[in-house]
């Protein structure tokens, strides 16, 4: 399946029901429980394609289809799952049978079954420390982490001074330094402790967040996870998709709202901003956003970060007893997945790189992030890593729409005192964007769960409406 092409052919001064703004996966979501609601949807999307943080290039790579962005689905990502197949979407596992490495201090360690060996002096720490972080995660929980029992104590220092207290061993404190910069894009000096707690919560605790063959990083999608919008697309119709129709204005009033891109306009009874918050800061509101919301858009940063792939011949590594699944802790400072299906030519290892490892990287030039890159897979697999057949690399911060990745952090103090303001509509402006989850916030699944949860209480508000009519 190809992306589809979609062209600007619905006048300007069109009205629907609803205009979404942005069509990643959770616009493209809301606009499909709308449409199959019998509600009109015209979504307007920025770039010259739709996915957004999902990026699928079906040719743009030898050995298969190539994501470029999101693309693991989670076990318990029943909402995806369920869209995706209602779309006639198959899934493919996608962890390989093996031993997961770990390299620490330069040194490579094997960790058959996921375990790494508890007779190394700083493993028992490093399990301990996890079981601290579920606890702590606990305690915050998902559904209003701003109101738990020491948020503002929490939100009010850092993960890395979190790291520094509690743990004494160096490898300790660098593994979890790298499940930030993995997770998040963003350092642990970056990110509040608050939000991190939650983080790991809202993503059913560091087991399910973490998971080399299960948990978040479960299965994929055949053919590659855009799909789900470009499916999604031809469901409602692919002249209701704007695209290159960059949201710059959005003037709210008693009847509807008009949404602006320079002088082009279109005016519906609602709008849905389906994009992170820093994307949504982008666009001048009138009336103004109440200060909560405009202050979480201000200071709520994405992370920045690289998917790099290399892909190769064959899955030489499986054959040595390993998975391909790594976390290194050194100098690239990469988690590494083996991203092979079935349906591919080549084998692919996936390498995500954020936070300081992203700017250490982003100071190098072209050959040498890659020589860097395949020294230490060479190093963790043999020499056979040293020639891929193809390498290629992302840089989200390049994204314009995306303004960086895979996901929104909060700094100290922004969790606690505007967090509240992620999920709250404002009048007939709802708020989607997989930011706006309860649950698995900064993933496609929190993409279709928000973008459905708004695309619910626009229905429920027009139907009510319509009803009200009805008795007058
Ligand atoms: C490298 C990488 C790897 C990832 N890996 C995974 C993974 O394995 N599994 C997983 O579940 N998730 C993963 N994620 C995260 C996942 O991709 C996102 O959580 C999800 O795609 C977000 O969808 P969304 O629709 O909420 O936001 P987005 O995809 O960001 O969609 C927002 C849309 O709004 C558009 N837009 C922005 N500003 C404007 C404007 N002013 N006017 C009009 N349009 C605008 C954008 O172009 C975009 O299309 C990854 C992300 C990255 C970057």
């Amino acid at each position: 399946m190809t992306p589809p092409h979609i062209h600007d052919s619905v006048a300007p001064e069109s009205d629907a029901d609803v205009i979404i703004i942005g069509a990643g996966i959770s616009g493209s979501a809301a606009a499909k429980a709308l449409h199959d609601q019998g509600k009109s949807v015209l979504i307007v999307e920025g770039n010259d394609r739709i996915g957004g943080r999902t990026w699928t290039e079906p040719e743009g790579a030898p050995g298969g289809p190539i994501d470029n962005g999101g693309m693991f689905i989670g076990d318990t990502h029943k909402h995806l799952i369920e869209l995706g197949t209602s779309l006639g979407l198959e899934m493919t596992p996608s962890g390989k049978p093996g031993d997961d490495l770990y390299v620490v201090q330069g040194e490579v360690l094997r960790a058959p079954n996921e375990q790494l060996d508890p007779s190394l002096p700083f493993v028992p720490e490093y399990l301990a420390s996890l079981e601290a972080l579920d606890e702590l995660a606990d305690s915050v929980g998902w559904e209003h982490p701003w109101d738990s029992a020491h948020a503002a104590e929490l939100d009010s220092k850092t993960v890395a001074t979190w790291i520094a207290e509690t743990f004494e061993h160096e490898e300790v404190r660098r593994l979890h330094t790298v499940l930030v910069n993995t997770f998040l894009g963003a350092d642990p000096y970056d990110v509040s402790l608050l939000y991190w707690a939650y983080y790991v919560s809202e993503c059913e605790g560091t087991k399910c967040l973490m998971g080399t063959r299960d948990g978040a990083q479960w299965a994929w999608w055949f053919g590659g996870a855009a799909q789900v919008s470009w499916r999604i697309a031809d469901a409602i119709g692919r002249e209701k998709i704007l695209l290159e129709w960059p949201v710059d204005r959005v003037e709210q009033d008693d009847s509807g709202v008009t949404v602006f891109s320079g002088q082009r306009s279109l005016r519906a009874r609602h709008v849905v901003i389906a994009m992170s918050p820093l994307a949504s800061n982008q666009i001048r509101f009138t009336p103004a956003l109440p200060t909560s919301r405009a202050q979480l858009q201000a200071r709520s940063p994405m992370g920045r970060y690289y998917k790099v792939q290399a892909r190769y011949p064959s899955a030489f590594w499986v054959k040595q007893g390993t998975s391909g699944a790594l976390l290194d802790t050194d100098d690239v400072g990469v988690f590494l997945l083996d991203g092979t299906k079935p349906t591919d030519t080549l084998a692919t290892l996936i390498g995500f790189i954020g936070g300081s490892n992203y700017d250490r990287w982003a100071g190098r030039t072209e050959q040498e992030r890659k020589s860097a890159f395949l020294d230490l897979l060479v190093k963790s697999f043999g020499p056979q890593a040293a020639e891929p057949s193809y390498f290629h690399e992302t840089d989200w911060t390049e994204q314009e729409w995306a303004k960086g990745g895979p996901v929104t952090y909060m700094p100290p103090g922004v969790m606690s005192h505007f967090g509240a303001a992620l999920r709250d509509p404002i009048g007939r402006i709802h708020f989607a964007g997989t930011e706006a989850s309860l649950q698995w916030s900064g993933y496609m699944e929190g993409g279709v769960r928000a973008g459905q949860n708004a695309a619910a209480a626009i229905v429920e508000t027009l139907d009510a409406t319509t009803r009200k009519e009805a008795l007058l």
